[in-house]
């Protein structure tokens, strides 16, 4: 068997979405199945990008260090804008001060769409959010990140975590902010690939993992080691024929909002209907860490894989939840989903920024895991009649609602 392990080693660099070195990544893990002698497919995609930076931020009159827009932020005239600078610390604080008028500063990367609104509403002249680690100056921002947010009402930038310390530290009276973003275009792919069952081919299983990473990170927890997880597992197909079709795919654009599997779940949606389980593999191989099944199906899922790992002497902590990851573009299409996960105490290894390293991981724990997925894999494949119920439970289909925002979680 080969020595899959090697291919996180391969993919070992940064991966942002959209970027040359995601498209890097898509030609190794693309030769790598062709070096099988496999027929590979490739589906291009477009998200968004940002061309050109104009951006400042000039405070009491000096140029702010470094500044980066957000790509669908309103655009301001050359002059920018100017006003009081006001320190939002939380969403409570949002609804309670008064920003009319103010360039705000919050302290996260991502905004809240409740706090959008009411910044709206309190009709602030910019946002300004902190993004990075504080022990540096860097801005961790993802230019392609094609955001959801309703930036369209007031100029949004990035600055590091570090210069919204001093900021507020300096508290300024006055700031100005340039903002003038351009959007462009890039494109990103999926990769996917087959083998044809020998006996059921209208019941399919679909691997996936995605292959983008996140600035800064080299991402080899996040995801090299899932990408090099499902080649394992496919591998084992290859020199053990499946009765039933399996496809493999590794996803681009992962982490600016699953947008590589939403892409394919649209695109093939027809074909869907075939697809049994997903089997997810989004972080793997960490050497200190738990090993989750994380499940979007029915119960009896959950209970069967908890058993396989006492039976196997495995420690598995399987969960019925949904999982932040690519199989909930599949679960919310009808499709029963279960991620591998082995996850990292806080303290160890850390993903989405510069500390997702190699170093991590061992090749031990990614066996470990590897042979307990395999056995799972093997035996949903090996049973006579598919044991898992194709549908999505109703607590589940709630859990869907919440986590794309259709619905808001009942409070008690
Ligand atoms: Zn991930």
């Amino acid at each position: 068997m080969k020595d899959n392990y090697k291919l996180i080693e391969k993919l070992y660099f940064e991966r942002i979405c959209g970027s040359e070195n995601e498209h890097k990544a898509r030609d190794i893990i693309v030769k790598e199945l062709e070096d099988r002698g496999l027929k590979v497919e490739t589906e291009e995609f477009t998200i968004d990008g940002l061309e050109a930076k104009k951006s400042k931020l000039f405070v009491d009159g000096k140029e702010f260090s470094q500044v980066v827009s957000a790509v669908n932020s309103m655009s301001t005239s050359d002059e920018g804008e100017e006003g009081e600078l006001a320190y939002i610390s939380s969403y409570m604080d949002a609804s309670v001060q008064d920003l009319e008028g103010k360039i705000c500063l919050y302290h996260r990367r991502y905004v809240d769409e409740n706090i959008i609104k009411i910044l709206i509403e309190k009709k602030i002249k910019g946002l300004i959010l902190c993004s990075g680690q504080i022990d540096n100056e860097e801005i961790e921002i993802n230019p392609y990140h094609s955001s959801k947010d309703d930036f369209s009402k007031f100029p949004v930038v990035f600055i590091s975590f570090k210069d919204g310390d001093r900021l507020v530290k300096q508290m300024p009276k006055r700031v100005r902010l340039v903002s003038q973003p351009i959007k462009s275009e890039v494109k990103s792919y999926n990769i996917i690939t087959k083998l044809i069952g020998s006996e059921k081919q209208d019941e399919e299983i679909v691997f996936t993992a995605h292959y983008d990473s996140v600035p800064y990170s080299k991402g080899a927890y996040d995801n090299a080691s899932g990408c090099a997880m499902i080649m394992r597992i496919l591998d084992y197909f290859l020199e053990n024929p499946p009765k039933r079709t399996m496809k493999f795919i590794w996803f681009g654009s992962e982490e600016i909002g699953l947008v590589g599997s939403k892409k394919y779940v649209e695109k093939h949606e027809s074909e869907l209907s075939k697809i049994r389980l997903c089997v997810n593999v989004d972080m793997i191989g960490v050497t200190l860490g738990t090993l989750y099944a994380e499940i979007t199906a029915e119960k009896e899922l959950v209970s069967y894989v908890k058993y396989l790992g006492y039976e196997k002497g495995v420690a598995v902590e399987a969960i019925q939840k949904i999982y932040s990851s690519d199989a909930s573009s599949f679960a919310d299409k009808g499709v029963p989903a279960i991620s591998f996960i082995k996850r990292s105490p806080i303290g160890g290894a850390q993903i989405h920024s510069r500390y997702d390293k190699i170093e991590n991981l061992s090749k031990e724990s990614f066996e470990n895991s590897g042979e307990f997925i395999n056995e799972f894999v093997k035996r949903m494949d090996n049973s006579v009649a598919f044991p898992v119920l194709r549908t999505i439970p109703q607590n589940m289909l709630d859990e869907l609602d919440y986590y794309y925002r259709r619905k808001k979680r009942p409070q008690n």
